[in-house]
């Protein structure tokens, strides 16, 4: 048995040689894949849930031809498009929840878009920006 595990593993290594594999892309269009399928049961509109199945579908299809691909220059080129629009929009979660999870603080968005930290508990202050130097009275 397990000699035709390892039989197998080499077998799909070698069959994966030169192709493009599992990239950050692929992993979320297996994630996209997954909610959507799981969504197009959920919903009781038989026409909504349908066009969710073919679009998860599609996703799969795309996820397979991108693992398969053997252009590696352009799947790592999507994969860095991807990456930059993606890059970001996770940093952002993780600072909202940062910033929920720090009661020991308040957080004030300056008009130029930079977060200021403010100890709580402190009373009125007056808060200068680090970045662009606007002063605003905050109370903690
Ligand atoms: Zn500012």
């Amino acid at each position: 048995m397990n000699g035709f595990l390892y039989r197998l593993r080499d077998a799909i290594a070698r069959f994966m040689y030169g192709r493009s594999g599992v990239d950050q892309l692929g992993i979320a269009l297996l994630v996209a894949e997954l909610v959507l399928s799981f969504l197009g049961g959920l919903i009781p509109l038989r026409a909504v849930g349908a066009a969710l199945r073919l679009l998860s579908l599609v996703l799969t299809v795309l996820l397979f031809y991108r693992t398969l691909s053997r252009n590696v220059a352009k799947r790592r080129a999507e994969n860095a498009r991807f990456l930059q629009w993606w890059t970001p929009v996770r940093t952002g979660f993780r600072d909202v929840r940062a910033r929920r999870a720090d009661k020991a603080h308040k957080y004030v968005k300056c008009s130029c878009g930079t977060w200021c930290r403010v100890p709580r508990g402190v009373g009125k202050v007056e808060l200068m920006c680090p970045r662009c130097g606007a002063k605003t009275i905050v109370k903690t």
